[in-house]
């Protein structure tokens, strides 16, 4: 009997078996981070910087260099509630790609909110319940992430306050009902509640706001209330450090059926789920040499990794956030209107961003008309609607099995699916009545990008 005929379908671990301790790569990284700087001094930031908007214990994670932290029980007790996520054997997408790779992926669509950032939400609600914060304040684009944040507080007491931008608002009325029925308060942004919403409303009444614009009005909110922290879904080292539980379950799912991946993918917006899923693999290629590709995939319309420049940025349009280095298309930059609202990040991860520099893992960028392509292909082979984000992944993988086709090469891919489309439809619809426009970025919109790049004397 061939190995292929053993592997079930899904490929189970109990919740006895659930990780017990995160991995942080930080401890094994070839280049450490370069340090933050602060928005305002430009030098390198203090743990004061950071405290009237974070908890200690996250900020703490944030810069930690043991290679494991514990993960707290109470957060684990809910994590046990969806948690180990099953691992697919994509027998039948194989079958009709006709490829010899044997792809796995690791589904986080059945979490409550429906993908990957209730991993990071549950223990981020739990530290500020735990530093005694009443109230989280936070932004969202597409709504995953105040999908997530809102049950998250609410399974720990803590109020919500859910800045969404507005023409998301106002086009993703079920996200919204979502967030309202965990609990939230979902604000349309830019508001006239903080002092960044009405600058912007006194020069554009008509804004329909920007991811950047939310994230400053959550992070004055935050600041300028004691008993208020601010939540971030992506890109701090802390969110992907909780994000590694993905990893580090598909690993042991593997293992039960013999398996290590050649090449591991995930779509990449801000990098948490990619860095979720590779980053413990990656700590066997940097400290045992062991071979293996790994792949984040972005939007050509958004190509952060591709085509952005590694230097210091903003995090934010209005210069609140610190000032990181990592790839970016400037913070400044106006993403295009394509339909995965997650990834329209202008920069990325600063671990991501440092491995990707140092050579360590690859980056691809694939059309939004291939990337429905490919996700209607899934759906109607494997049965689960992607998420948009989610098929930028699958897009890299069945151009992989393909080149394994055509070269005959009997490769294991593991992938992430991040999250499941049910709120996306509107999406499908587009491309299903053909009115998708594929948008790339030129090298103008590169330039145009970079001249708002700050000046600092650091790195
Ligand atoms: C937010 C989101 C992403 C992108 O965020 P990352 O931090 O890059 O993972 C991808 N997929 C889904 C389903 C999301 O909700």
């Amino acid at each position: 009997m061939s190995k292929q005929s053993k592997v079930p379908y899904k490929i189970y671990l109990s919740e006895e078996e659930l990780p017990t301790a995160w991995y942080n790569i930080q401890a094994d990284l070839p280049t450490p981070l370069s340090p933050s700087l602060s928005p305002q001094t430009k030098q390198p930031l203090g743990p004061a910087d950071l405290t009237p908007i974070f908890p200690l214990d996250l900020i703490k994670q944030e810069v930690a260099t043991e290679r494991s932290i514990e993960i707290p029980d109470e957060v684990r007790e809910l994590y046990r509630t969806f948690r180990p996520s099953p691992l697919y054997r994509a027998y039948r997408l194989e079958q009709a790609l006709g490829t010899p790779a044997r792809i796995y992926y690791k589904y986080e669509g059945n979490s409550p909110s429906g993908s990957h950032k209730l991993n990071t939400a549950l223990p981020q609600a739990y530290y500020n319940r735990q530093a005694g914060i009443k109230r989280l304040a936070t932004e969202t684009g597409a709504g995953q992430w105040g999908s997530a944040l809102s049950i998250a507080a609410k399974l720990f007491g803590l109020e919500c306050t859910v800045y969404m931008v507005k023409v998301s608002y106002e086009q993703k009325p079920y996200r919204k009902l979502l967030m309202e029925t965990y609990g939230a308060e979902v604000i349309p942004s830019p508001s006239r509640l903080t002092a960044a919403g009405r600058r912007i409303l006194a020069e554009h009444p008509d804004s329909l706001g920007s991811l950047g614009i939310a994230i400053s009005e959550a992070v004055e909110d935050a600041a300028s209330h004691d008993d208020t922290n601010y939540a971030l879904g992506s890109v701090l080292n802390h969110v992907i450090l909780h994000q590694t539980i993905i990893g580090l379950e598909a690993k042991r799912q593997l293992e039960k059926v013999d398996e290590y991946p050649d090449i591991v993918i995930g779509c990449c917006g801000g990098g948490s789920n990619f860095s979720g899923i590779s980053f413990p693999f990656l700590h066997d290629k940097m400290r045992d040499g062991r071979k293996l590709r790994a792949i984040a995939v972005e939007p050509k319309a958004c190509p952060t990794l591709t085509k952005g420049k590694f230097a210091y940025d903003y995090g934010d349009t209005a210069q609140l956030t610190p000032i990181t280095k990592m790839y970016t298309l400037g913070h400044g930059f106006v993403p295009p209107g394509i339909h995965a609202g997650g990834l329209r990040y202008h920069g990325d991860s600063a671990l991501v961003s440092q491995l990707y520099h140092d050579g360590l893992i690859e980056a691809q960028a694939v059309f939004q008309k291939d990337v429905f392509r490919n996700a209607v292909f899934f759906a109607q082979t494997e049965g689960i609607l992607p998420a948009p984000e989610s098929a930028h992944a699958i897009s890299a993988v069945v151009e992989e099995a393909l080149r394994c086709k055509e070269r005959g090469e009997e490769q294991v891919i593991l992938f992430c699916l991040s999250g499941h489309g049910h709120f996306d439809l509107a999406a499908y619809e587009g491309y299903l009545r053909d009115h998708l426009e594929d948008v790339d970025y030129s090298e103008a919109m590169v330039e145009e990008g970079m001249a708002c790049l700050p000046q600092v004397q650091v790195g």
